[in-house]
């Protein structure tokens, strides 16, 4: 994994990044193979239902490839289940404390760290991430399920958002709610981290399935 240099108001090095990478590689590993022995799908048939090649998902599987966040999303979509289910699992109560410096992890190649704040929990239909993307970092988003409100929340730096078409730029402390089931996304045009936390809610008793 490649080291992460922080500028400006950006939190340090976090030097748990690397190992939080390979938590999630191996996590990700177990929950694909979980997920399609309870569907019985064969790698042929998961890889359909996600639309990423056989090859791709295999490697995957089997901990040998990192996909990138837009990758992540098209399977938890393919496998009808939140991103936070495809991460590494954490427990806790409701009052649970998460220090985003200890879970922040760059899953890929791409140019954001992510940080799982709090997973989905089928009870309350949402889970919250802080995401970090990397200056000059844009991704325009296929739709998620039916259903899904994003909460976007800058924390630090300057984000642009497109929603409805049209790209709106949040300062720090600024938000936006969006339809995560229309076409949306994110980019960074400024020099620094844009830092910024997204609830993302989830339809109930549709889209998502409780595991
Ligand atoms: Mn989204």
């Amino acid at each position: 994994m490649d080291a992460i240099t922080h500028k400006g108001d950006a939190d340090p090095p976090d030097n748990g990044m690397e190992q939080a990478g390979t938590d999630i590689a191996r996590a990700l590993s177990q929950r694909l193979r979980a997920l399609r022995a309870e569907r019985a799908w064969s790698l042929q048939r998961a890889a359909e239902a996600c639309g990423v090649s056989k090859a791709m998902l295999g490697q995957i599987e089997r901990g040998e490839s990192s996909p990138t966040v837009a990758l992540l999303w098209r399977i938890a979509a393919g496998f009808g289940c939140a991103l936070s289910d495809l991460l590494p699992p954490h427990g806790g109560g409701p009052a649970e404390i998460r220090d985003p410096r200890r879970v922040r992890a760059r899953p890929a190649s791409d140019a954001i760290l992510v940080a799982p704040l709090f997973a989905f929990d089928p009870a309350l239909a949402f889970e919250v991430f802080e995401l970090t993307l990397l200056p000059g970092y844009e991704r325009v988003s296929e739709p998620h399920v039916p259903g899904v409100v994003e909460h976007v929340v800058v924390q630090r730096g300057s984000l642009e958002v497109l929603s409805d078409g049209a790209w709106v730029r949040l300062e720090a402390g600024e938000g936006l709610r969006l339809a995560g089931d229309r076409e949306h996304g994110y980019r960074n045009a400024g020099a620094r981290p844009a830092v910024f936390l997204d609830l993302i809610h989830y339809p109930r008793g549709r889209g998502v399935r409780a595991s």
